[in-house]
């Protein structure tokens, strides 16, 4: 069975670089029918915080990605982590160092000096008395000096490091804690990982977590290092270019079905499909089609994508995405009333949306109160030759019947019999009902918002 996990350090918010892991992560477990385990890595005292944490799961849940179990705390395990470091010094894969930093520094320097690359190797590793019963130590491996350590990783394929430019990486510090690579390692093995897929910033952690594997005698998981994201100028993604938080993009706007689609695309590709749901992602989701290259990160794609999403929604979905994103940017619910204008405005409303801000400016009509107050635009619908033309209109609609065609026809006839073609009609009257000049189309507006409001609005707008 498949094991992946999503290890972020609680030091930010989820940026978009480690939502893109995550999701990695949980489309690989959920395709193979696994388990998407999280960890939070949280030894770093210093820099981690609770907020930090609560940030990363909220952006996880906002994406979507719902992990197995209850998250593990990194810092938490630290006893455990020190167990095995001590259980490798018994079986000789791992040694107490007393060198001093005087000590390893003039060493690395004397290496320097002699062109040779400046790893320390310590004198301890072959054992020794120790200076004093009570002298502090660290726990250092004791990593092979001659051979390679090879990696077969599934994106990057064969990586192979000469171990002697890998020294002997201390496990535990002086103080007792565990050194991250530890950590990674024990708490990978503990929880069953078996599948590491990561950002290939940790390639060559990959080459020294291997050795540690070795040494605790523990298999290795499959690893998997995708390309970081670049900007669109192929330079390293910046906050200009979108390397923002998960919550900035939900605060844009961008159902988060269509942010899974977009970051999926970001490295990940099943022949040319731009546009998918998650559970084709779900069911198409490989390590073999990550792409070696960086990808670039595409606002106007995103965007694109984002339009395609709102329109495939059903209208009980869009109500219910729109509601979360006002519920999410602490703006007023919806009343009854607006849902169910909402709902029979559905079709209309997303035709034109990319987002769900504009998915609201186009709900102005319902959302707003009478007077409705035009914009600029919309007020030069509305010269004394308009209002003049409305008021006719609004006389003859008194007696209309209201429904979709014979307003239709009515609007069309009363054209006619102006001499105007309908647009001249229908934008004034746009702009009358709705003080936009977007909106979905006028017979939709007023059928949702019914006889009596429409002669209202008109009421105010030539009054
Ligand atoms: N905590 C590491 C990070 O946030 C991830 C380590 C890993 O995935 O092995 O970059």
């Amino acid at each position: 069975p498949v094991v992946t996990r999503f290890a972020p350090s609680p030091t930010g918010f989820l940026h978009i670089g480690g939502a893109r892991t995550a999701l990695f992560n949980w489309l690989f477990a959920r395709h193979h029918q696994g388990t998407f385990l999280l960890r939070i890595e949280d030894t770093d005292r210093a820099r981690s915080t609770p907020e930090a944490t609560q940030a990363i799961l909220d952006g996880l849940k906002w994406l979507g990605l719902d992990w197995d179990g209850e998250p593990i705390s990194q810092f938490a395990r630290s006893d455990r982590h020190a167990e095995v470091a001590h259980r490798m010094i018994e079986d000789g894969t791992a040694y107490r160092c007393y060198a001093s930093k005087e000590e390893i520094d003039a060493f690395r320097e004397a290496e320097k000096a002699a062109g040779r690359p400046p790893l320390f190797l310590s004198p301890w590793r072959d054992g020794g008395t120790p200076p004093a019963p009570d002298a502090p130590y660290v726990v250092r491996l004791k990593a092979p000096r001659d051979g390679e350590t090879v990696v077969e990783d599934q994106v990057q394929g064969t990586v192979t490091w000469k171990n002697e430019t890998l020294d002997d990486l201390i496990l535990l510090r002086s103080d007792g804690t565990p050194t991250y690579m530890l950590a990674v390692v024990v708490d990978d093995h503990d929880m069953g990982v078996t599948h590491v897929i990561r950002g290939d910033d940790h390639l060559t952690n990959s080459a020294r977590q291997t050795l540690i594997y070795r040494a605790a005698g523990w298999e290795t998981p499959v690893f998997a290092h995708i390309p970081l994201i670049h900007g669109p100028d192929g330079a390293k993604l910046s906050k200009r270019h979108g390397a923002l938080g998960v919550e900035a993009y939900r605060d844009m706007g961008y159902p988060p079905e269509a942010m899974r689609n977009y970051l999926a695309r970001l490295g990940w590709s099943h022949g040319d499909d731009e546009f998918f749901t998650t559970e084709q992602a779900v069911g198409w989701f490989n390590l073999e089609s990550i792409g070696k290259s960086p990808a670039r990160f595409d606002f106007k794609k995103l965007e694109n994508l984002s339009g395609q999403h709102m329109r495939a929604m059903d209208p009980a979905h869009m109500l219910q995405a729109l509601s979360d994103y006002v519920a999410s940017q602490n703006m007023p619910p919806f009343t009854e009333d607006q849902n169910a204008q909402i709902l029979a405005a559905a079709e209309g409303l997303k035709e034109r949306a990319k987002t769900f801000p504009e998915l609201l400016e186009m709900a102005h009509f319902i959302l707003g109160q009478r007077p409705f107050e035009p914009d600029e635009k919309a007020a030069a619908q509305l010269d004394t030759v308009s209002r003049g033309m409305l008021s006719r209109l609004t006389t003859r609609l008194q007696h209309a019947s209201w429904t979709q065609a014979a307003l239709e026809a009515e609007i069309r006839d009363f054209a006619d019999s102006e001499g105007l073609k309908l647009g001249k009609v229908a934008q004034p009257l746009r702009a009358a009902l709705t003080g936009r000049t977007v909106s979905p189309s006028v017979f939709d507006v007023m059928g949702v918002i019914g006889k009596e409001e429409t002669l209202l609005r008109l009421a105010d707008a030539t009054g």
